[in-house]
Formats: structure tokens, sequence, C-alpha cells
């Protein structure tokens, strides 16, 4: 006999990895779960001081445990973090978890990030089903996984700082391993604890019944092909209905939805660099400059910490300049944004939550990444789906608002391209809907955890 289902969910605490999580809690909820959806107090705080008035939903319990850190301790030292995790969550998770059995609340299974994978340990003690959620490429999975036999190969060494270029397998993009996390972070000690912690993950997760990631089989086939214990359920696409918790650290400003809808069709730039990435003033001054002279209206999201110094970041008289045409916005609701017909290309830092947000709308990219893994995205946007262009630096390291003004005509002007992009759109789609790959998939997975 089924039991009605009761997940705990766990993400890692970072806005591209809760924002997926409870993206998949939504589709679990329609069809059926209770959940109870854990961040560490900190990200708690920010999620429900973001949360808009009639955002909540009582199938989603949004509890929180402590992270081990001070308030004011810097949570992007990922080698503190990591040991803060360590140090208080596994015994608050029991704590919980044993509460809400003692209260007639049973949980009855555990969907954790792969970043968190040490917490199926305390699934599988407490008799919960374990399930682990990948919210990046499955190919990065991939390689995670097989990193002790990259390292016998000498692709990754001992001390996990080489860098050069690999291919995992045929049909795969090349990566660099210099791009791979550990190795972007930090001093040689937090490098050390990030690649002892993703270790340590992979080990756990050996215990999931399931591993589910954000992604769908067309678009890294041949991974999934040499992988086949990594299921897509992707795209997951909860955030384009508004009403719903989405997890977000910021409140959304949705005033940009009725400008969108002022403009013309395929008109928009859409200007995003997620939840992290830090501008230098003067590549931000000449990103400003850059969408100014494109003549075309953009929207542009600037977060209050996307400059250390961000009251007079502009270049001067921009404002007022570009009023009118120009909009920018702190935090904007991104799904919705990218599923407006007024949108005509993303310039993004390839994130993979963009990344499959990007492509399950049609826009077309203009590709800058900074960091980890938006590499390898990138390489898929430009070089496997075609639907994208790279926005090089010069050689001083800048690029120029010339440079971005002609690759955003280029794009546009490239209908082959968009051709890809809305061919690709409407494979994402058919993949979540009925009888959908990835809807099959994510079935199988709500049926094993329900019995
Ligand atoms: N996002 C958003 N509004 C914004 C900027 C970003 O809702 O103004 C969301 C975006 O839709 C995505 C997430 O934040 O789901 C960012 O994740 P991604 O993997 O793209 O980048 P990261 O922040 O992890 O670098």
């Amino acid at each position: 006999m089924g039991v009605l289902p009761h997940a705990l969910v766990l993400p890692y605490p970072a806005q591209g990895h809760v924002i997926p999580l409870m993206e998949l809690s939504h589709c679990l909820v329609d069809r059926g779960f209770r959940i109870t959806f854990v961040n560490t107090e900190f990200n708690h705080d920010r999620v429900v001081a973001a949360l808009q008035i009639d955002s909540t939903m009582e199938q989603i319990n949004l509890v929180s445990v402590p992270d081990g850190l001070d308030q004011e301790e810097d949570r992007n030292d990922l080698g503190r973090l990591t040991e803060g995790l360590m140090k208080t969550m596994p015994l608050c998770l029991e704590e919980l978890i044993r509460k809400s059995s003692e209260a007639g609340d049973r949980i009855t299974c555990m969907i954790v990030d792969e970043s968190m994978a040490w917490a199926l340990e305390i699934a599988k003690k407490m008799g919960l089903r374990p399930a682990a959620f990948w919210p990046a490429s499955a190919q990065l999975l991939a390689t995670l996984l097989r990193i002790p036999e990259l390292t016998s190969k000498g692709v990754i060494d001992a001390e996990a700082t080489r860098q050069e270029m690999f291919q995992l397998g045929p049909g795969m993009p090349p990566m660099n391993t210099a791009h791979f996390a550990w190795n972007c972070i930090g001093d040689r000690r937090t490098q050390r604890t990030v690649f002892n912690y993703i270790l340590d993950n992979n080990r756990a997760i050996e215990i999931a019944e399931f591993v589910i990631c954000n992604s769908f089989k067309e678009i890294e086939e041949p991974v999934f092909a040499s992988a086949p214990r990594i299921l897509p359920v992707g795209p997951l696409l909860t955030g384009l209905r508004p009403g719903r918790p989405a997890g977000h650290f910021w409140p959304e400003d949705t005033t940009c939805m009725s400008w969108l809808d002022e403009q013309p069709p395929s008109s928009v730039i859409y200007v995003s660099f997620g939840s992290f990435t830090i501008f230098d003033r003067r590549q931000f001054q000449e990103l400003a400059l850059g969408l100014e002279a494109t003549g075309r209206p953009f929207l542009w999201v600037v977060r209050p910490d996307l400059t250390a110094a961000s009251d007079d970041a502009y270049p001067p008289g921009f404002e007022t300049r570009v009023a009118g045409r120009g909009r920018m916005v702190a935090w904007s609701p991104q799904h919705r944004v990218l599923a407006h017909p007024s949108v005509g290309c993303f310039l993004s830092h390839c994130g993979w939550n963009s990344t499959v947000e990007g492509i399950s709308n049609g826009v077309l990219f203009l590709c800058w990444p900074y960091f980890a893994d938006q590499f390898l995205n990138q390489s898929f946007i430009c070089d496997v789906w075609k639907v994208g262009l790279r926005l090089m630096a010069d050689e001083n390291g800048i690029v120029k608002q010339e440079r971005i003004e002609s690759k955003v005509e280029e794009l546009l002007r490239d209908e082959e391209m968009r051709s890809k992009a809305l061919l690709l759109k409407d494979i994402a789609h058919r993949n979540i809907s009925r009888g959908g790959s990835s809807s099959q998939n994510l079935q199988a997975f709500v049926d094993a955890m329900k019995t």
C-alpha cells in the first residue's frame, strides 16, 4: 500500500541550488507530496523576507537549521561554510526528523542536493527513502563521479591543481580542469577542504536510490547514455507560475513585466549574471556603455552587490540617457522574463539554471562566463546546441563596449540560430509534457518514493 509521501528537501545553501530544489518541490506537491524544505537559518531569513505576500503554500513547510557560522561571517568562504555545515547540520537534521515523527507528521523520504549528499547517511540511519538531486549539467556530475579514474589517468593530479583540457567521452564538449570549482576558489587549504568534501559526497551518493537532475535527454545525450544512473527530469519550469514561493534571496521586482509588455517582440536584451558574480567598476561601466550603444531596449539585473561601489557605479549621465529604453532592476522574476515574447536575447553568465531557463524559452545567448562550470555551459550553448555566441574579452581582460554592441547585432541577425533555439524550446517542452521522457522519469521517481 502507498504512504502519503512527505519529503525533506535539502538544498546546498546557495541561490542556484535553492531555486531549482524549490521548483522540484512544486512538481512533487503537484503529485501529492508534502514538503519540509530545509534552508540554513541565514538563507531562510532571506527567503522569507523576499516572499511576495500571497506566495505561501501549506504543502511546503519552510524550516531552517543553523549553518555553523556566526551571523556576520562570510558565507562565500566555501572552506569555512563547508566546515560549519558539517559541524552543526547533521545533528540538527536528525532532531528535525525525529521531532516531526513525534508530532505525528512522519517524514518518509529525503531529497538532498548532491552537494549535501552526506545527509543521505542520515536518511539511511533513520529509515527514509534516500534520493539526490543535481542542479547543474549531468556532464559535470558524471565528471565529478569519475574523479578517482581521472586521477589515476593523471588528468587530475593528487594536489588537484593541474590545469588542462580533457574530454570525458565522445560527443561531449571538452572541459578545462582549471574550471573545477575547487580550483577557482580561495587558498590551498580551502581548495583541499572543498575537494575532499566533493569526494565525500561522491561516496555518499552511492546510497541514493535515485539521482535526478535538471536537464533533459536531448541536450546531453552522450552523457545520459554513458551514465544511466543520472536521470533527467527537467526542465523544471514551475517558476512560470506566479504566487508560489520560489526560494529567491532577493524580492523580485515584478514592475519590469509591464515594461516588457510595452516593448516590440524579440527586441529586448535581458542581462543577468546570476546570484554571485561581481563586476569591477571599469567592466561594469563598459557594459553599461555597450548596452547604451546597441540602441536597443534592455532589462539589466543590477543586484545590490553586483559591484563593490553601487551608488555611483553607472557612467555619468547614463541613467538619464537610457531612461525609458533601459530598465535596471535589483532582481527580476527571471523565469517570467525569459518567457516574455519581447525578449530577444540573453546576455548571461551561463549558470546552469539560467542556461536551462533560456533554452526552454527559445532565447539566444550572448555568453559571458565567469566561474567554474559556466565555461562548460558556454560550450554547450555555442558549440553543441549552437544557440549563442561568445563575448570575448580583449587582451587586457576587458569586454569592450564596441564588442558588446557588435555581438548583439550579429546574434540578433542570425536566423539559423533562432530557428535552432525555437526547436530546442519545443524539445524542452515536449520532455515535460505528458508522456515526455523527463516527465516519465519524474513519474518513476515519484512512484518509487510513494511505495
Ligand atoms: N534569477 C532570478 N532573478 C534574477 C537573476 C537570477 O530569478 O534577477 C534566478 C535565475 O532564474 C536562476 C538563478 O537565479 O534560477 C541563478 O542560478 P544560475 O545557475 O543561473 O546562476 P548562479 O546564481 O548559481 O551563478
